[in-house]
């Protein structure tokens, strides 16, 4: 039985999460299909045997309810090729990717589909029937290696996640701030310049005062006035990981340079210090010097819903808050 795993803020370690059932329905829904393929060939046989007796009306319908079925499988097997796709998306964009592993290539993913050809034994019924099974089978087949290989992906990203609980701690892979993203990375029109520039971070909506929470542990590298940002803080989390907040109505007392943090802590207060359209927060993440998506790394505490939810507003909006 394979296990996928969700990310415990609270224990700090990825936890089994309930995927088992999709496990489960794909196994049942191969073996309830390779049964149907199997009495379909059956009645197929017997209608040709039988052709012209009383039971050949009866077989006819019920060798018709048989292809529809097989029709109704086909649908299915679409919707979780479907599935494990957006699946293995997340696995390299987010997990893969963040935590320094080398995404699985599509290729890899499919490993070794066989030919066409290797359900020739097929041929000798209808076309239309011969090639719906040969789909059928050709697909349940990719569809179970790519689980498979997905199970593995995620077996891997446990025992690395396991052997380096200290960088797990340190990488900022929290939201920063209880609220949503209004403004997503990448070029966006600036709100006072009005012009298409990149924009570094990701806003979040916040009304002055909000807190703001430190995204992983490290050392507070900048806390104070930092140009058009307004009041910034930066954090030094180690491993080439840096966060930014700018925008601050003020910093948390006892937050200064050189203090330690710890994920969860509070560091200071949204406000609209800087040049900004109005108050929010404005979040980086910074790897090896280079700005990254934030939202690429707040595996910790997102949902898969709330990431797309997100990501969705992230690309949409065109304007940034700055
Ligand atoms: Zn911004």
């Amino acid at each position: 039985m394979s296990t996928f795993f969700y990310y415990d803020k609270n224990e700090c370690k990825f936890v089994p999460i309930e995927y088992n059932s999709l496990d489960r329905f794909i196994h049942t829904s191969a073996q309830l299909l390779l049964y149907g393929i199997v009495v379909t060939g059956i009645v197929i046989a017997l209608m040709s045997a039988y052709a012209g007796t009383p039971a050949e009306i009866a077989l006819k319908a019920e060798n018709k309810e048989l292809l529809s079925q097989l029709q109704r499988t086909k649908t299915t097997i679409v919707t979780l090729d479907e599935q494990i796709t957006r699946l293995a998306e997340n696995d390299n964009e987010l997990y893969r990717t963040v935590l320094g592993l080398e995404p699985l290539s599509y290729d890899e993913r499919l490993a070794g589909t066989g030919g066409a050809d290797v359900h020739s034994r097929l041929d000798v019924y209808q076309a239309e029937t011969s090639e719906l099974m040969k789909w059928t089978l050709t697909n349940l087949e990719s569809l179970e290696r790519r689980v498979n290989i997905q199970k593995l992906s995620f077996d891997e990203i446990k025992h690395y996640y396991n052997e380096n609980q200290d960088k797990m701690r340190h990488i900022p892979a929290i939201r920063p701030i209880n609220s949503i993203i209004t403004s997503g990375f990448g070029l966006r029109m600036h709100p006072v310049y009005r012009f298409r520039r990149p924009h570094d971070g990701v806003d979040f909506r916040a009304r002055i005062g909000t807190p703001i929470y430190a995204t992983g542990d490290g050392q507070v590298s900048l806390a104070g006035r930092n140009g058009t940002y307004g009041i910034t803080i930066k954090i030094d989390h180690g491993y080439g990981f840096e966060s930014l907040y700018a925008h601050l109505s003020s910093i948390e007392q006892g937050v200064r340079v050189g203090r330690r943090v710890q994920r969860g802590d509070i560091i200071g207060y949204t406000g609209d210090t800087g040049v900004v359209e109005g108050p929010h927060l404005h979040y980086e993440v910074i790897r090896d010097g280079r700005a990254v998506d934030p939202l690429n790394y707040m595996f910790a505490d997102l949902s898969p819903e709330e990431y797309l939810a997100f990501r969705r507003i992230s690309e949409e909006n065109e304007k940034s808050m700055d």
